[in-house]
């Protein structure tokens, strides 16, 4: 379920995907993290900077990935700095709304498909 409205900050039109499920989010065309619960779409944060570089895989792709259809909800841009070397990654966020959350990390090419557990796992006492 989706909703269209304008952004708070900037007018730019918007798009809520996950309607319900969405607690945040952000503008692509200003970078204002909007509170996505709130019916007047109160602002939470403003960014000065934009992303940079275009994401791989554009907020709102549909896909399939083993079977499951899934939607690109959200991104996050993460580094770390390691020895003086900056490591960075791009971790999405994707969606099956009987399936639930997938996060899909892509680093330098390379990509990973997570999905979260909802127990801690048991230890089984043996090493490997
Ligand atoms: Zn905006």
């Amino acid at each position: 379920m989706s909703a269209r409205f304008a952004c708070t900050a900037c007018s730019g039109t918007l798009e809520l995907r996950a309607e319900g499920v969405s607690e945040s989010l952000a503008c692509q065309h200003c970078g204002a993290v909007l509170d996505a619960r709130d019916p007047k779409h109160k602002i939470l944060a403003r960014y000065r900077q934009k992303l940079g570089a275009p994401p791989k895989l554009p907020i709102g792709t549909m896909g399939t990935f083993r079977g499951e259809k899934l939607q690109v909800l959200g991104l996050q841009r993460r580094a770390v700095r390691y020895s003086g070397v900056i490591y960075s990654w791009d971790e999405y966020l994707l969606w099956n709304p009987y399936k639930g959350f997938r996060w899909l990390v892509e680093s330098n090419g390379h990509w990973t498909i997570l999905k979260t557990v909802e127990t801690k796992p048991k230890e089984s006492g043996s090493g490997v």
